[in-house]
């Protein structure tokens, strides 16, 4: 799973390590990686680390390839990497557009692509994406961001259609408002605002997140693809 080092990402890891499964972290901080695998291991499970930046297409690619073909197979893959570059429209660069969709949507299909093979052959995959209700409803000050989870929620339902015949399903879940290094960058003022309007009164926990990942991952949602699993307090409702 991409972006496994912290947030989001390490939460769906420790709980997929619960879940009994062999966890492969990917990102781009060795030492953070590290961290994770020691806890999951630490709590019984059993996890690896691949250091790797998910922009670079080639070796997000070969550290697929090679993982699928050490541990002779590959069941589950989840994109979480992502990064925001926000601004308004007028002033948003071609760079902070490409970077963005490089890292947040290219990257998945990539990994994707990637992960279509062994799950083939193995006739059973579980493939989770992590988009954001801003993929849903859009999002002022953040296009590239916005169009890199749309992007997301086509691919997926693509992929569910490519791949269902063969046991593997694909879908995306979008979190809202979540309690992340990605989410304390933003003004306190703004996030009081933002809760106040919330069904929930709260933003969202990582945990919150991995627990609609792991029922996504499971064999008994072998019947659930190419949706989009809003998990947002009703932010969207
Ligand atoms: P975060 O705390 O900023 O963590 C981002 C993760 O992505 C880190 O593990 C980071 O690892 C990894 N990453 C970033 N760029 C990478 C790259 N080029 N190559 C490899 N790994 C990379 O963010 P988060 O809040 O947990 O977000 C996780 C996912 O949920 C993202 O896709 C985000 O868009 C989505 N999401 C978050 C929220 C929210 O409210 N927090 C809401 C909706 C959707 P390294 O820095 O170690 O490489």
């Amino acid at each position: 799973m991409t972006g496994a080092s912290r947030g989001i990402g390490r939460a769906i890891a420790e709980q997929f390590g619960r879940d009994g499964h062999r966890v492969v972290l990917l990102s781009r901080t060795a030492s953070s990686l590290e961290s994770v695998r020691d806890a999951i291991t630490e709590a019984g499970g059993g996890a690896e680390v691949r250091v790797c930046d998910v922009g670079d297409g080639e070796a997000l690619a070969g550290v697929i390839e090679e993982v699928a073909s050490t541990l002779g197979r590959l069941d589950i893959l989840v994109n979480n990497a992502g990064i925001t570059r926000d601004g308004l429209i007028m002033r948003m660069s071609d760079e902070d557009f490409d970077d963005v969709i490089r890292v947040n949507l290219r990257s998945a299909f990539v990994a994707c692509r990637a992960a279509a093979r062994p799950m083939m052959r193995g006739k059973y995959g579980r493939i989770v994406n992590i988009g954001s209700v801003t993929g849903v409803v859009g999002n002022s000050g953040q296009a590239n961001y916005a169009a890199a989870k749309a992007g997301l929620t086509g691919l997926t339902k693509t992929l569910a259609k490519e791949l269902g015949s063969k046991g593997v399903t694909a879908n995306v879940i979008a979190p809202g408002f979540i309690e992340t290094d990605m989410t304390d960058a933003l003004p306190q003022s703004m996030k009081d605002e933002a809760v106040k309007s919330l069904p929930a009164r709260r933003m969202g926990r990582p945990e919150e997140i991995a627990a609609a990942a792991s029922f996504l991952a499971s064999e008994g949602a072998a019947y659930v693809t190419g949706q989009v699993l809003v998990v947002d307090g009703g932010l969207t409702c």
